[in-house]
């Protein structure tokens, strides 16, 4: 009998970091390749919007972490977009005052304190959580909860220190003037991406492998799954037969949480005094505010957690009184007058995304790496939530794309 051939070698589900870099990898080691994006953009959790329509901010990643090592600074480079490679300062407002720089180290302390309770704690018992590790009766404990939170997307109680602990992060957080969404967009411009095309079906039972999708059908022979784990959580790729039990409870282990940023444009001379970084406690509300970043007339902050799921579901109005609360409380009612265009991003209610990053339940090991795993020799597996040492980042992102590629290449 004669085997059916496969319309391409290699299709890819999902046109973000992962799937872009994948495609780079692809394209690269001369595979013919297509990548379908159910949206109708690329970059997934990487997009850059313009308040006023000219200021440049990121609603999903920002920062290019461990920057020393990731391939991104490579591509702004190449593409000449501005970065700034300075380490981050801040100053503390804490329940109603600025903090002077010795009781700023007292925070510090308590934080280097938290990250060596970490290790120790793995070491005895690697089941437990974050929380565990930390002294929650200290007065620093909410707002490094919250700082926390801000990095794992959900909060400290969900999270297994072995995100922590097996995290090769260095460091080094370096923001982009024109956009960490906009940079992923421009280094995967030339990918044979095939927009508002979701997949519903995925059918291996047979070769070739069959996708049934929002424009009709295809076949490949293998095919690389990048889509985020609140989508595989969810069921929005029917997958006959089903997965393997083994990767089921790897996405179940690997929840996305929530995490969203609140911007406005301000008066163009306002805040030029005010410290760039501002981290804020007061009661049991905190925020990470971002004044005036590379000099433009903007401020942001970001929730994350429970917080961030229960302010998304108000709607942005709640979003925008947050904001404006903080700032009110740190330099009097006036400034409101000051505010101008708001933006807030909404990622649990994102169709495609479903969430903000993935982190690790307490008492799961080495999901991560079970969740990149092939399964039946013709599906692959990436995303941010597939790679262990630079936890849930763009640039992990883009590393597991081209590492399951170069897997599938040399199969
Ligand atoms: C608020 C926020 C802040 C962040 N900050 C940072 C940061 O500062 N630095 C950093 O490094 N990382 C940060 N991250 C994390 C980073 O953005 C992500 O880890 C990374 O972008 C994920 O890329 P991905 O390709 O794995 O997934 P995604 O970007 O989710 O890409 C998956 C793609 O699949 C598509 N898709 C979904 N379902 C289907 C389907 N059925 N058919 C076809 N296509 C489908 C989606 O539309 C999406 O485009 C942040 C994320 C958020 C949300």
């Amino acid at each position: 009998m004669k085997t059916r051939t496969a319309d391409y070698p290699l299709v890819i589900v999902g046109a973000g970091a992962a799937g872009l870099g994948a495609s780079e990898e692809a394209a690269r080691l001369q595979v013919s390749h297509l990548v379908l994006e159910a949206s109708h953009r690329t970059g997934g959790r990487g997009l850059t919007e313009y308040l006023e329509g000219r200021y440049p901010v990121d609603l999903g990643c920002h920062w290019m972490h461990s920057a020393s090592r990731n391939p991104y600074v490579h591509w702004a480079d190449q593409y000449g977009f501005e970065y700034q490679r300075e380490p981050y300062h801040f100053a503390m407002y804490f329940q109603g005052e600025w903090l002077d720089p010795e009781k700023n180290q007292e925070y510090e302390t308590f934080v280097k304190g938290f990250y060596s309770s970490v290790c120790d704690l793995y070491r005895q018992n690697p089941g437990c959580s974050l929380m565990e590790a930390m002294d929650g009766s200290s007065e620093w404990a909410p707002f490094l909860s919250y700082y926390l939170s801000l990095m794992h997307s959900n909060d400290v109680d969900q999270v297994s220190l072995a995100d922590v602990v097996e995290d090769q992060d260095t460091g080094e957080d370096w923001p982009l003037r024109d956009g960490y969404g906009a940079l992923i967009a421009r280094q995967g411009r030339d990918r044979p991406v095939r927009l508002n095309s979701p997949v519903h079906q995925v059918n291996w039972s047979g070769k070739p492998v069959r996708l049934e999708t929002g424009r009709g059908t295809l076949t490949a022979e293998s095919v690389l799954i990048t889509v985020s784990t609140g989508v595989l959580e969810a069921n929005q790729i029917r997958f006959h037969p089903a997965l393997p039990a083994v990767k089921l409870e790897a996405v179940h282990a690997l929840p996305l949480g929530n995490h969203n940023y609140q911007f406005f444009s301000i008066h163009p001379g306002m805040f030029e005094e005010v410290p760039e970084n501002i981290h804020y406690s007061n009661g049991d509300q905190s925020a990470a505010l971002r004044i005036r970043p590379f000099g433009m007339p903007c401020l942001f902050t970001s929730t994350a957690g429970r917080f961030a799921w229960w302010l998304e579901k108000q709607g942005p109005e709640a979003s925008r009184d947050y904001l404006t609360g903080v700032l009110t409380d740190l330099f009097g009612g006036t400034v409101t007058r000051e505010l101008r265009d708001f933006k807030v991003s909404a990622w649990g209610y994102d169709p495609w995304i479903r969430g903000a990053y993935s982190s690790m339940k307490p008492g799961c090991f080495g999901m991560r790496e079970t969740l990149a795993e092939t399964v039946g020799g013709c599906l692959y597996f990436a995303g941010e939530a597939t790679f262990p040492d630079f936890v849930n980042t763009a640039h992990g992102a883009y590393l597991s794309g081209k590492r399951a590629v170069r897997e599938f290449y040399h199969h």
